[in-house]
């Protein structure tokens, strides 16, 4: 047994002082100081710092020069070790539309990693796959491969179905809303990467759609006289995810954002490729070059690609630029991404029973440690 004192542990919605939080693999209690016996096999003295859920992102390509699509365990153990300098203990791997071989790859790659006891323990957890693409629209393909789009057909994902948690999907393509319809109790579906009017989106969460894929970017916008997709994201009990790195979305618009989907249904994610972590310069995204320079990635067409965002940045950000406070944005980068995938009985809250995946954050939400299962992965 091992013992956080000393910490701002996050419980119930609130920091609390005088707490002591007892873990192994899984989170054990949270006990008044006063009422512990003193006895751990280790100690951890947080001194002072912000003790809070490990972050989940289902919404990330690649991290510290590695990318999903690299279709290797080596690149998904380069971005399970180093995401945990930011807090994360638990992510989606996520694909890209590119050849039906190249999606296979990855995918099997991501099943020899999550199967492999050693791999999968080595820092932050794959808990599935994010399939963003190859099922969108050629119109709203921001830096997908156009010429890899196709409408959806099962046989790209056969043998994978369980790794598979969420798929962006254009439901205005005729085979793409069948496909939401026939199998909506088996994977999550995320508008995205569409032009379908309010209409034919609100259509799809009918027939059972239950998110929006980085809400405004590469969506019909939201028009007095056209809702378009984000008007379906406001309006319906849906899930949203948000690129909250001030470039994808205008800052002001956070508040706005949370006022109208609330801390259960928004989501933070980094939607990060390769090149965050690493030096800006030039690199390859799903087939296509990218530069990264000033905090942005760009196709050489201009068009925004991916981000350099780092999520603990994300919660900051979002903290920072609205007036919520950081005790409700946290549920956004922990509970809220982990009920939306289904794993909130092991992830996103300090509760006991759960997986200890615990983050140390100081005052500026910078990373000070991030305890993965138990397992101190990362510390400054
Ligand atoms: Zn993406």
């Amino acid at each position: 047994m091992k013992a956080i004192i000393n910490g701002q542990i996050y419980t119930d919605n609130h920091f609390c002082e005088g707490k002591v939080l007892l873990f192994d693999q899984t989170i054990k209690a949270i006990i008044d100081k006063n009422e512990w016996d003193g006895q751990a096999d280790q100690i951890l003295d947080a001194a002072g710092a912000y003790v809070v859920p490990g972050f989940i992102d289902v919404h990330i390509h690649g991290f510290n020069g590695a990318d999903v699509m690299d279709g290797k365990t080596e690149s998904l153990t380069t971005m399970a070790k180093g995401l945990t300098a930011n807090g994360v203990t638990s992510f989606l791997a996520t694909t890209m539309t590119m050849g039906v071989p190249y999606i296979r790859a990855a995918l099997e790659a991501v099943k020899n990693y999550t199967e492999d006891e050693q791999l999968a323990r080595q820092g932050a957890e794959i808990v599935g796959v994010h399939l963003e693409g190859p099922f969108i629209n050629i119109n709203k393909k921001g830096a997908q491969r156009g010429e890899d789009i196709i409408p959806a057909d099962i046989n790209v994902i056969a043998g994978y179905e369980d790794l598979v948690k969420v798929i962006t999907i254009a439901p205005e393509v005729p085979e793409n809303m069948a496909f939401i319809e026939k199998y909506a109790d088996r994977f999550n579906f995320s508008i995205g990467h569409t032009e379908a009017t309010y209409e034919v989106a609100s259509e799809a969460v009918k027939k059972g759609a239950r998110s929006v894929t980085h809400l405004f970017n590469a969506m019909s916008p939201l028009e007095h006289r056209f809702p378009g997709v984000v008007g379906t994201a406001f309006l319906e009990d849906i899930y949203a995810e948000l690129i909250a790195d001030t470039i994808h979305v205008h800052k002001k618009m956070f508040e706005m954002i949370y006022k109208l989907k609330g801390a259960n249904r928004l989501i933070l994610i980094t939607d990060a490729m390769r090149g965050a972590g690493m030096p800006e310069g030039r690199y390859d995204l799903g087939g296509q070059e990218v530069i990264i320079k000033d905090g942005r990635c760009l196709l050489i067409d201009g068009v925004l690609a991916g981000s350099v965002l780092k999520l603990n940045d994300a919660v900051r950000h979002f903290t920072e630029n609205t007036t919520i406070g950081l005790e409700k944005v946290i549920p956004l980068a922990t509970l809220t991404p982990a009920t939306y995938i289904g794993v909130q009985d092991r992830k996103g809250s300090l509760d006991a029973g759960k997986d200890a995946d615990i983050v140390f954050l100081d005052k500026d939400l910078k990373v000070l440690k991030t305890i993965a299962r138990g397992d101190v992965k990362y510390e400054v």
